[in-house]
């Protein structure tokens, strides 16, 4: 690990320089809000936008993906064989990533690379993948990521992390992935390690404390599943929900996806789409059966997918990072925060 000051001035002929090697991420205002966004040649990081409406999940999750093809002409040797779609996986950088958005990427890791599978495509995205991190130095009102073991400093997922210093940025440059990528830029100039660390920790406590939200979890793990699931508030809670999806789009640990096939001529391709698990359709079965074909579960399945199942399979917390988009964007102000309460202080009635 060490310190790097990158002056303000260098930074966009930096990442020009880097842009031989690396494909380029980052976020990009248009009229619909802020987007991490591939950066054309032409197309600087906005390094001053609050926070973005979907997170970079979508670098290494693209929301379609071709997976697989297949020649259906039969004069061709290996027809109707699937095989893995040509995409490439050059070296890319994501620029400005948002600390809780970093940290979302080790909880979908543990999802799509695991012992028992790992899913080629999410881990060969992965590898290609340095992320560059832009602490929070004025966190949004909806920012609970202090409350999830994450926060606006937060190091986990980063290669490297940079704090805005007005005229430079101070880069603490954590993994060999983000030293590369420091080499390609040219940035060079080394900070002093013990003032760049105090820096760190002034701008991290001074962060931290502007954030005033909380999630409360203390008590999920030790409730019992199925009296959690089967417990009444349910339907309070999804009576107002429009089973619109936004909450798990914009989510950055939500990996829900869909699988389609399509064919042209004589070709065919099977894709990845991103999903929903508040749609009815994510979980009909082809005889028409719906195991959640009610909106009550499947509103139940989202929050106890976060706020319990995952925390009892993995014990590494609960999947959510605090970033508060899914309580931002609900059309009809449904907030994680209350639910996690209302589980949380759950008591059976005998
Ligand atoms: S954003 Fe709100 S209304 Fe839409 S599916 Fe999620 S909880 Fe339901
Ligand atoms: S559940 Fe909501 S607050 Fe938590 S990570 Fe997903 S979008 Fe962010």
């Amino acid at each position: 690990m060490k310190f790097i000051t990158i002056d303000k001035k260098d930074w966009t002929k930096g990442i020009d320089k880097s842009r031989k090697t690396y494909q380029l991420f980052g976020p990009v205002k248009d009229k619909n809000g802020c987007k991490i966004k591939e950066l054309d040649a032409d197309l600087a990081p906005d390094m001053d936008y609050h926070e973005s409406v979907m997170s970079a999940k979508s670098v290494l999750f693209p929301q379609t993906e071709t997976i697989l093809t297949t020649c259906l002409n039969e004069a061709v040797e290996d027809h109707h064989i699937m095989k893995r779609a040509q995409n490439t996986y050059t070296p890319r950088a994501v620029l400005g990533i948002r600390p809780y958005d970093a940290k979302a990427i080790l909880l979908v890791k543990m999802n799509f690379d695991t012992d028992d599978y790992k899913d080629p495509y999410w881990c060969d995205a992965y590898a290609a993948t340095t992320l560059v991190g832009l602490g929070i130095t004025k966190p949004g009102p909806f920012d609970f990521s202090t409350s999830v073991g994450c926060g606006p400093f937060c190091e986990e997922g980063l290669d490297i992390l940079l704090a805005d210093l007005d005229d430079h940025y101070l880069a603490k440059v954590l993994t060999p992935k983000g030293e590369a990528y420091a080499a390609a830029c040219g940035f060079d100039a080394a900070a002093d390690d013990r003032e760049s660390q105090s820096l760190f920790d002034i701008l991290q406590k001074e962060a931290e404390k502007n954030i005033a939200s909380s999630i409360e979890t203390d008590k999920l793990k030790e409730k019992v599943l199925l009296d959690l699931h089967e417990a009444p508030f349910w339907d309070d809670i999804a009576f107002s929900c429009i089973n619109c999806g936004t909450c798990t789009y914009v989510c950055p640990t939500c990996w829900c996806f869909d699988i389609q096939d399509e064919v042209k001529q004589k070709e065919s391709s099977r894709f990845r789409n991103w999903d929903t698990c508040m749609s009815p359709l994510f979980t009909r079965h082809a005889t028409g059966h719906n195991p959640r074909g009610a909106k009550v579960q499947r509103v139940r399945q989202r929050f106890m997918h976060k706020l319990k199942y995952f925390l009892d399979k993995y014990d590494q917390g609960i999947m959510c990072v605090g970033c508060g988009r899914c309580v931002k964007s609900c059309p009809v102000n449904i907030d994680i925060r209350q639910v996690a309460h209302t589980m949380n202080t759950f008591e059976k009635k005998d």
